[in-house]
Parts: C-alpha cells; sequence; structure tokens
C-alpha cells in the first residue's frame, strides 16, 4: 500500500508481519520509488516471501527495478529473506558492514527456525556501508546513520522528498518512543547517543521495522525515546515490547510449518547445529 506520495516519488508497505501486510514473521518492508527506480528497505524473514510479492504487483511495482536492497540490520525477520529477493529482482544488497558476515554465513544463531533444522539461504552483500554513506537510488539519496544500539550493525536511513523528511528507523526507534530488543549485551550509551542524533533529522515520517508507522511529526516520537533513554532505567526498560516474530513462533507451531515449504522452495541447506 502507498503511504506517502509527493514530487513524483513515493513509499510503500509492502510486508509487515505486525499489520498483517505479509508473513507473520516479516519485519515491515518498505519500497521507496524514487522516480521508476525502486529501493527495498529490509527483505523479511523469508517465509512465505510471495506474500510481499503480492503486495507489489497489487501496487503496480515491477520487482525488476528494484536496484538495491538496503538492510537496517542482520536480524532474521528484516535479513533472512534477503536471499530470495536478490535473486528473484537482481538488486544489489547493501547492510552496515558489521552485517555482512552474519548474511553471509547466515550466523542467526539464535534463531528457533535453525533449532527446528530450517536452514536459511545466504546472500552476498554488495555493498558495505558505514556512518555517513551514502545509496543513490534512480533521483533520490538516502543517508547512512550507523545507529549502534538494537544491534552493532543497525542502520537508519535518511531522505527527503516534496515536503517529507522521511527516515527509515529499522528496530531502532518505534513509533510512541518505543525501541527494539536489548539484553544484558546492549550498549545503552551507544543506542541513547545514537537516538539523541536521529532527533536533528527533524523527520516528519517515522517508517521503523515493527508497529505502526507515522506519517507526520514523526520526530515527536524520536523525541519520546531520547527523553526516556535520558531518564531513568527503569523508564527504559519497562516499556520493552516482545520481540513479536520470535513470540509467534514460540506460540504457533503451524508457522515452522510455512517455514519449512519456503525452505523447499528455495533450496535452502538444513541448518547445521
Ligand atoms: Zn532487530
Amino acid at each position: 500500500m502507498k503511504i506517502l506520495d509527493e514530487a513524483g516519488f513515493a513509499v510503500h508497505m509492502v510486508g509487515g508481519g505486525g499489520m498483517g501486510v505479509s508473513h507473520q514473521t516479516d519485519s515491515h518492508t518498505y519500497i521507496l520509488d524514487a522516480g521508476g527506480e525502486y529501493a527495498l528497505i529490509d527483505a523479511g524473514s523469508g517465509i512465505k516471501p510471495e506474500m510481499i510479492r503480492k503486495n507489489l504487483e497489487r501496487d503496480g511495482i515491477d520487482p525488476a527495478r528494484i536496484s538495491t536492497i538496503l538492510l537496517t540490520h542482520s536480524h532474521w525477520d528484516h535479513a533472512r529473506g534477503c536471499a530470495f529477493w536478490r535473486q528473484a529482482t537482481g538488486a544489489k544488497v547493501a547492510a552496515h558492514e558489521d552485517a555482512v558476515e552474519t548474511l553471509e554465513k547466515t550466523l542467526w544463531s539464535d534463531l528457533h527456525l535453525a533449532q527446528h533444522g530450517i536452514g536459511a539461504s545466504e546472500t552476498k552483500v554488495d555493498t558495505r556501508l558505514r556512518d555517513g554513506s551514502r545509496v543513490k537510488v534512480g533521483k533520490l539519496e538516502l543517508e547512512v546513520l550507523h545507529s549502534h544500539g538494537h544491534s552493532p550493525d543497525s542502520i537508519c536511513l535518511f531522505t527527503s522528498f516534496g515536503s517529507h523528511r522521511i527516515l527509515f528507523s529499522g528496530d531502532t526507534v518505534f513509533a510512541e518512543g518505543g525501541h527494539g530488543t536489548v539484553s544484558a549485551d546492549t550498549d545503552f550509551k551507544k543506542y541513547r547517543a545514537s537516538v539523541k542524533r536521529l532527533v536533528q533529522y527533524n523527520a516528519t515520517a517515522l517508517l521503523p521495522g515493527h508497529r505502526q508507522f507515522v506519517l507526520a511529526d514523526g520526530n515527536e516520537h524520536v523525541k519520546l525515546l531520547d527523553k526516556k533513554m535520558s531518564g531513568r532505567w527503569t523508564d527504559v526498560v519497562a516499556t520493552r515490547v516482545p520481540f513479536f516474530p520470535t513470540w509467534w513462533l514460540e506460540h504457533n507451531p503451524a508457522l515452522y510449518d510455512d517455514a519449512r515449504e519456503s525452505a523447499a522452495l528455495t533450496g535452502a541447506p538444513l541448518a547445521s547445529k
């Protein structure tokens, strides 16, 4: 579905498990229409990718015109589908340089699918990004903001067209000041600094990896998280949300059957544990 449209450019949401747009295990996936040439922002879980393909069709997007697949980080619900989409579109894959090993060797060690013997296909990363990198797609350019926090390889992507200032925030910032999964390994000082910097971009549209997207006053949502992270520890952790794709797998074994079916179709090898 088209969610932003101005000056010959657009953003479509084509995947998102939490919003019922594609398979339950998918992160949000967006298409940036840069004037007839497209970028796919995040690739989803790779389980039933045909659901995303249907959404592309419905929106009149020719997958062959997707020139770039941008990954906000290497977590499986965003990146496991990358192998499928790289092959299906011939697009170049771009991710933070710290995400490369996970993607090229499918190192999703904590992945529930792997524990059930369901493998994943590796994908090559064509472009290694770092903070300040710029990615050209058609007539638009995206600025890469390394946002260490939710994961060490997280990036946010900023672009603008017409009156829109657009922040693809991955799992770094969610609407209403939400944040991605954190653990004992999280570097909270770096996470806080990442969020603080994002405030400077004064985004109108906040397009995150989960939960609802925000089309106006997006920066108010970023500021909420900045404020929360600058306060007491309990303000942060008390609002932690479950990591939905994993939660769903844990509560609905039928989703493993979807994964097995998709792995068989794409010839993904069995996981070695
Ligand atoms: Zn994540």
